[in-house]
């Protein structure tokens, strides 16, 4: 599917709520975010849109204390590198759980939440962060 004659705040949108990334079809390679040029063919890549499945682990994280303007009803709140299920990394909130519950390998998932509280220019953000999803092996 081209992206081609798509409107770009229809592309922005997409992406923004849909975890939409980049395959290109030349060399297979995977990417996130949505891009227009394949890093790995360059001028002779064929990137096209892909819809992560949102599915993905924590390769790595922090918690943050001290928020920057808009973000101190959130804190403290954890950032978390997430490794999606195809395989691009992606930094993100880790919402709905404690920052001490979270840990290097846990399964996550895509949900849409607020991004920012309402800054000096009125505009509160949504976005995708990630939740944990039940991990099977924590089960006795
Ligand atoms: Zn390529």
């Amino acid at each position: 599917m081209s992206m081609r004659g798509v409107p770009f705040h229809w592309r922005r949108y997409r992406e923004r709520y849909m975890l939409l990334g980049t395959k290109c079809e030349a060399c297979g390679g995977i990417f996130f975010p949505l891009r227009s040029i394949c890093p790995n063919c360059r001028r002779d890549g064929k990137p096209g849109p892909l819809a992560f499945s949102g599915k993905g682990t924590v390769y790595s994280f922090t918690v943050i204390h001290v928020a920057s303007e808009g973000f101190e009803t959130f804190t403290p709140y954890t950032v978390g590198l997430i490794q999606l299920e195809e395989g691009p990394k992606v930094t993100s909130q880790v919402v709905d759980c404690d920052p001490e519950a979270v840990y290097i390998g846990m399964p996550v998932e895509a949900c849409f939440r607020k991004l920012r509280d309402q800054g000096k220019d009125g505009i509160i953000c949504y976005g995708f962060k990630f939740r944990p999803v039940d991990d099977p092996s924590k089960n006795e």
